[in-house]
């Protein structure tokens, strides 16, 4: 979706944003590994659709930008950039993070670079049950961690891991990072597909498992942006708050959903532009709607819900339906 502000140019291999996350406010992504995505999963959800690359681990990937190159990149876009506006640094982008081969030397030279800023990682979890990740990411301030699923089945269905993953890896991986490190710095990351994950027998037994690693946070999403498979559908956000709250009352943590985004830093505006697009792809996705309904429905000016779905158009998550003379918006999922 149109949520970030680009500020740094494409002049950079490795650094993109910041941009506004939903999660973590605004974050300066470090993408330490080249594309086509390379990653140990193919989400049926993934945004950047099917996974070309799927390996087991560091060790099958070859092309990779060296820690120093990034830590000069990353060095130079902190220059450029007012350092308080920024709520995190973010190692994510297009594949797994942890799989950087040399990952606990690029976390290191990271931290010498950034100062008092914040680090962050978007892990997809696959490799917390090696030793060395665990330890390169216990280094960082907050590590951001997958788990959609709790059973082997589900885990094949949603994730369609590399051949050697199995759940009860990804989970001991998770269990172990807590025992090693605490919990101060896990969040999980919980992507919810209507009718695969959202039962609310399904969500007891995630509950259970997030009781037991009581992260800080557990960061609820639903299916916002284009996905690789079209059979996959979000949860509405009725369905969504149902779910924060089974998760609230079973595993008493604190939750947040992708329709809640986090307060950010800055201006309110932009936050506030953020829940109108969000607003506007769950209006459009119930039924097609013409422009001066969704004005009406959510109490802007014509031109301001102009601008809001035209951004949404261009990026691809809304799109245009004539039908005789009126002009229709419905949400692409
Ligand atoms: S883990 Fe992330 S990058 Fe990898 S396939 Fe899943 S959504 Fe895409």
């Amino acid at each position: 979706m149109s949520l970030g502000l680009l500020i740094i140019s494409v002049d950079y291999l490795t650094i993109y944003g910041p941009v506004r996350s939903w999660r973590l406010g605004y974050s300066l992504g470090v993408d330490p590994l080249l594309p086509p995505k390379t990653c140990t999963f193919d989400c049926v959800y993934c945004q950047l659709g099917s996974t070309r690359r799927k390996v087991d681990g560091p060790e099958d990937v070859k092309n990779y930008v060296d820690p120093q190159t990034i830590r000069k990149e990353l060095a130079s876009a902190l220059k450029k950039l007012k350092q308080e506006s920024i709520d995190y640094v973010t190692l994510s982008g297009v594949g797994e993070p942890t799989l950087y081969p040399k990952l606990k030397e690029l976390v290191t030279n990271l931290r010498e670079e950034v100062g008092d800023l914040k680090i962050a990682i978007l892990t997809n979890s696959s490799l917390m049950w090696r030793n060395e990740v665990r330890e390169a990411l216990s280094l960082l301030d907050l590590v951001v961690a997958k788990l959609d699923a709790v059973d082997e089945e589900t885990f094949q269905a949603i994730n369609r891991p590399s051949p050697r993953l199995r759940i009860s890896m990804i989970i001991d991986g998770l269990r172990r990072f807590k025992e090693e490190w605490g919990s101060d710095k896990l969040a999980l990351q919980v992507m919810l597909i209507k009718d695969v994950n959202n039962s609310a027998e399904y969500l007891m037994k995630l509950s259970e498992i997030i009781c037991e690693l009581s992260p800080k946070e557990v960061q609820l999403n639903t299916v916002l942006r284009p996905p690789a498979e079209k059979w996959v559908k979000p949860l509405e956000l009725h369905e969504m708050q149902e779910a924060a709250s089974l998760i609230r009352e079973y595993s008493s943590s604190n939750v947040i959903t992708a329709y809640q985004p986090r307060q950010v830093k800055g201006e309110l505006k932009v936050s506030v532009v953020e829940e109108l697009e969000l607003k506007v792809i769950d209006l459009t996705r119930r039924r097609p709607c013409r422009i001066s309904e969704i004005a009406s429905i959510l109490g802007l000016r014509l031109e301001e819900a102009e601008s809001i779905v035209k951004g949404l158009v261009a990026d691809g998550s809304i799109v245009e339906e004539a039908y005789g003379e009126t002009i229709f918006y419905k949400a692409k999922v």
